[in-house]
């Protein structure tokens, strides 16, 4: 394990058209970094462009969205590199990289397992078809994988449909799944969201074994910072498409230098003693539609600090420290002399 990123998105932004109406840019210009052995969590209200950045490393974007500039380059080690952007959508080299090198778990695991399968047939087939095992080799990987990822029974167990298993098992087979072919990166979107609040932490508490474990970089994609400071190194905050914070879970916990970041910040609810509780702060408005985002900073129209050159111009990403940037002109100058 070193510090040497496995996955790099540079420069990526993701257009969606449609036939009636213009083209919207739901990311822009978004750079993240994954290293082995280590998390980044990817936060944000519902609709800001997580998943979307994130199914867009496995090219599993609608048919009417595209990539239309940056790069992700997958470095393995073991391998050359390779821009996932440049591969065609049914190619070996995506294909072996989908599912085998980079896999997915994603929210709701009814809707992407299959239901008329097993649970132990679909984990089967994956290590079938990636890795070439004997139909009888790939079910004892099966259920070994299915022990480890704590499911009781787990030779029974692999005869069960999905719809035989209470929402944490389901959750527990798609990772298995997700592991089967011991994959380099592991992508998370909303793994926990659907979960009661035990299960949600035994699945972080396995997440995180199976890394230690494994050594697999990790995309977690949560708009729960409670998780983020759970299980993440080090967190992007977005916001309509922009990552408007991104560093080191300590540092941007300890100091959010972002507007968002901090309203995101303020409005998690605190333990404390009657005395001393404080209204929670709620962020004022809603998130714009991505055709009404400002033509400047994407926050805008929520900000308590908004001045002059906020509505018009596009923050730059500003260095804060050491592998902490935030895009915010209140970082680079001050509002009076702005307004002069
Ligand atoms: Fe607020 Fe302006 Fe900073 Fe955007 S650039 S977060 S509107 S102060």
């Amino acid at each position: 394990m070193g510090d040497k990123p496995i996955l790099s998105i540079s420069d990526m932004s993701i257009v969606f058209s449609s036939p009636d109406e213009a083209d919207i840019e739901a990311v822009r210009q978004v750079d993240l970094t994954l290293t082995p052995g280590k998390t980044l969590a990817l936060v944000g209200e519902s609709g800001c462009g997580k998943s979307v950045t994130a199914r867009a490393v496995l090219r599993l974007l609608d048919k009417n969205a595209d990539i239309q500039r940056g790069s992700i380059i997958f470095a393995p080690g073991d391998a050359e590199a390779t821009d996932i952007v440049q591969l065609r959508q049914d190619s070996l080299p995506l294909r072996a990289i989908r599912g085998n090198q980079i896999s997915m778990i994603f929210q709701e695991p009814m809707s992407s397992l299959s239901p008329v399968h097993t649970i132990g047939d679909q984990i089967d087939e994956m290590m079938v078809i990636h890795e070439g095992l004997k139909p009888k080799q790939a079910r004892e990987r099966t259920v070994a994988l299915l022990d480890q990822v704590g499911i009781p029974g787990a030779r029974e167990r692999a005869d069960a449909y999905p719809f035989q298993l209470s929402g944490g098992l389901r959750q527990r087979a798609m990772i298995a799944m997700a592991l089967a072919c011991t994959p380099k990166v592991l992508i998370a979107d909303e793994p926990t969201t659907a979960l009661d609040v035990t299960t949600q932490a035994q699945i972080l508490d396995l997440l995180r074994q199976l890394q230690a474990d494994f050594g697999m970089a990790m995309l977690f994609i949560t708009h729960d910072l409670g998780v983020v400071a759970e299980i993440a190194d080090e967190v992007a905050v977005m916001y309509l498409g922009d990552v408007v914070e991104q560093g080191s879970v300590f540092d941007v916990f300890a100091a959010p230098k972002h507007p968002y970041t901090q309203a995101l910040m303020s409005s998690i609810p605190k333990m404390a003693r009657k005395a001393d509780r404080v209204r929670l702060s709620p962020i004022k408005g809603t998130v714009p539609a991505p055709r009404d985002r400002p033509q400047g900073c994407a926050f805008t129209s929520r900000c308590p600090y908004a001045f002059e050159p906020c509505a018009t111009i596009r923050p730059e990403r500003t260095a804060i420290g050491d592998n902490h940037h935030a895009r915010c002109h209140l970082l680079t100058r001050q509002p009076a002399e702005a307004a002069a």
